[in-house]
């Protein structure tokens, strides 16, 4: 390299060589002067001896002058070529590619690493020019720092991120320092210096990949959806148009997750969103927003009935048997849609309203979409609300209490067991099950809410038997606690757990549960029943009630629906009523199921049962004897028997 510098610097060169030439000469001149001197025998004696001796004097000093200068420039000569060599060597030997470059941009020296890199050697890169090895535009998109385009121009004082190309027309980025010698030589050469960061801009986009794409599917997440529909909303108001986010959910996820295994609950995902990638264009981005919920931003479409269409056809697509590892899994998804700007100024709003028009959405059925409408807004905000407390309070298990209602036989007036009712208050509000059960079962708590309540009526149910010995207790299933398969198992470790004598236990099913694939529901209910519980048809009457299934599944118990009791004491349909409650005493006395009727809240009512079933064993479960209670209340104030019914009835 160095070569190439002493080349470019002559002028310098030429100043030093004369100097030494100089020098030499004076003490040659010097050396020859004392010799001649020597020779005619000289010092002139003309004014006395101390002359010649001062001649002398000064001829020495001055060649001692002139040895110490000589020496001076000659060490300074051998410093330049031992630096010369130095350099030569560390450049050869250097991770970096260093350049020397005239101002025209002509590559005057290349180190071997900058050969490497580049895949030319010296002698061609001899025949280039610096700044055509630049690319013009990064081919990564905006990994670089800096805009690529000014460093073609600039290059000659540049400090930052580059993209060399190599000689098979591949690019490689580089850390670039351009810096000009200020050499007093002609040509205003520079060194160009590169370090290879091919590792770095890797590490960059992992970390990119990290930050703005979701691991498990690969697609866009929360962070670059946002920023895409931003992007998206400001090419939409250029061009006064509009654009949709649509916002999917997989109806069954969490009971797909908890049968099959979360290994099998991420290989959906997974086909999920290939699925929906299928579904739409390649301008349009689909999301992973977390968990099994999906949205997509359209840029293609946005004529409400186009995306009507491809809300049906994605919703669809959906609606299909996936095979996983585990097995086929079928799933179904329902969608919410918000169009801007009518549903929201930006990428929060439009995904919030797209939310609550899921939300609809799953309330109107399975594999359906909604679009956002303002007055959807209200209810589904406040739904969103309980779910948010509901989470919370199990999160800090808090909120959920179990009350228990007695069921009193009808003709002795004991009491004979008790139905544990799931109760929510949390900071002082309390909500109705009616009101935050089925919230619970779409959001996936029903499960945990159900397992918390059946623990506490085991426990509250061994506590009360010194008071009401062989009273048991009644537990609600909810449709998704039914269909889980591992139910038999919970029921077994809580009753084991709590010491809970299985018979004690009645398990309460709605007609519709037993509405599914019969083999299944056959197997369910025997696994329930082989753990030694009883199982009750709750609300009998108000679903699809079937002899058909009473026989089949052999419950126990058939639990009246307040309807059918409400019947019983209204003037106009009095008749019509007490035939159909006699009529379900019947039927259910010919089954050998025991009877429980729910909602009882008048004597008259009680009568009236009295009087209809005669020579049937029933229970009565109702206001007119008592509320649900607390643990505390039912150990201690509740009695032990009430009166039993009166005789006298008007019919
Ligand atoms: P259900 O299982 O039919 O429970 C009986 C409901 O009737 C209870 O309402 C009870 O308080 C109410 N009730 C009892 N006697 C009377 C009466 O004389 N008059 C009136 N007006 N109502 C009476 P609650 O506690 O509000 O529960 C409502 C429903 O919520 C329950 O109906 C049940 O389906 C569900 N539920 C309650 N707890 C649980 C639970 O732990 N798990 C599940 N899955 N569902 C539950
Ligand atoms: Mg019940
Ligand atoms: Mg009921």
């Amino acid at each position: 390299m160095f070569n190439t510098l002493k080349a470019a610097d002559t002028a310098a060169g030429k100043r030093q060589a004369l100097w030494i030439y100089g020098c030499m000469s004076l003490v040659l001149l010097g050396v020859a002067g004392v010799l001649l001197m020597d020779w005619l025998n000289w010092p002139i004696q003309l004014q006395g001896g101390h002359v010649g001796l001062a001649v002398n004097l000064a001829a020495l000093l001055l060649l001692a002058g002139v040895l110490w200068l000589a020496a001076r420039q000659l060490q300074s000569g051998r410093k330049f070529l031992v630096q010369s060599v130095l350099l030569n060597g560390i450049t050869d030997h250097l991770g970096a590619g260093v350049m020397a470059v005239d101002a025209s941009g002509a590559i005057a020296f290349s180190n071997p690493e900058a050969q490497r890199l580049l895949g030319y050697d010296g002698a061609q890169l001899a025949l280039m020019k610096f700044p055509d090895l630049i690319l013009s535009n990064s081919p990564e998109g905006g990994a670089m720092q800096v805009a690529v385009p000014e460093i073609a121009v600039q290059w000659q004082n540049y400090s930052g991120e580059a993209w060399l190309k190599t000689c098979d027309a591949q690019s490689v980025p580089v850390e670039l320092t351009v810096t000009p010698l200020h050499l007093a030589s002609e040509g205003k050469p520079s060194v160009a210096v590169f370090l290879d960061i091919r590792d770095r801009i890797e590490a960059k986009q992992q970390l990119r990949a990290l930050a703005y794409y979701d691991t498990l599917t690969g697609l866009a997440n929360r962070t670059l959806f946002f920023d895409r529909v931003s992007v998206a909303i400001r090419r939409a108001l250029r061009g006064k148009r509009g654009l949709v986010v649509l916002v999917a959910d997989l109806d069954n996820f969490k009971q797909i997750n908890d049968s099959y295994g979360h290994a099998s609950g991420d290989e959906l995902l997974g086909l999920v969103a290939q699925t929906l990638q299928g579904c739409v264009r390649e301008s349009d981005t689909v999301c992973r927003l977390g968990g099994d919920e999906f949205a997509i931003l359209l840029e293609s479409i946005e004529a409400p009935h186009d995306v009507a269409h491809l809300a049906k056809g994605i919703a669809s697509a959906l609606s299909q048997t996936f095979s996983v590892f585990m097995g086929e899994v079928h799933t179904s998804a329902s969608i919410g849609v918000a169009f801007f700007p009518q549903d929201g100024a930006n990428g929060e709003e439009l995904l919030k309203n797209a939310d609550v028009a899921l939300y609809r959405a799953k309330e109107a059925g399975r594999g359906s979409y909604q679009f956002f409408t303002p007055d959807m807004a209200r209810a589904v905000v406040e739904k969103l609300n309980i779910e948010q407390r509901l989470r919370a309070g199990m999160q800090s298990n808090q909120g959920l209490s179990v009350s228990f209602q007695p069921k009193v036989d009808l003709h002795s007036g004991r009491i004979v067991g008790f139905e544990a009712l799931a109760r929510w208050s949390d900071g002082g509000r309390a909500l109705s099950p009616a009101q935050f059960i089925p919230i619970a079962e779409k959001a996936g708590l029903i499960g945990e809410i159900g397992l918390r309540v059946l623990r506490e009526a085991c426990l509250a149910c061994v506590a009360w038997q010194h008071r009401f010995p062989q009273a048991g207790v009644a537990v609600n299933l909810s449709a998704t606690q039914f269909r889980d398969f591992r139910l038999p198992q919970i029921i077994s470790r809580v009753l084991s757990e709590s010491g809970m004598p299985p018979h004690l236990l009645e398990l309460e099913l709605t007609e519709s549960l037993l509405l599914g694939h019969f083999d299944q529901v056959n197997e369910t209910l025997n696994n329930l029943r082989q753990l030694g519980c009883a199982l009750a048809i709750d609300d009998f009457g108000t679903g699809y009630s079937s002899l058909a299934y009473l026989q089949r599944f052999a419950v126990n118990v058939l639990k009246i629906d307040k309807s059918f009791i409400d019947g019983l004491d209204t003037e106009v349909s009095q008749m019509t009523g007490n035939t159909l409650v006699a009529a379900i005493l019947a039927m259910a006395h010919a089954l050998k199921l025991d009877i429980v009727a729910e909602g009882v809240e008048h004597a008259g009512q009680l009568d009236v049962l009295r009087r209809l079933s005669l020579g049937v064993a029933i229970s009565v479960q109702g206001y007119v004897f008592s509320r649900p209670v607390a643990l505390r209340e039912l150990l201690h104030e509740l009695p032990i028997q009430f009166e039993p019914a009166s005789n006298h009835i008007e019919l």
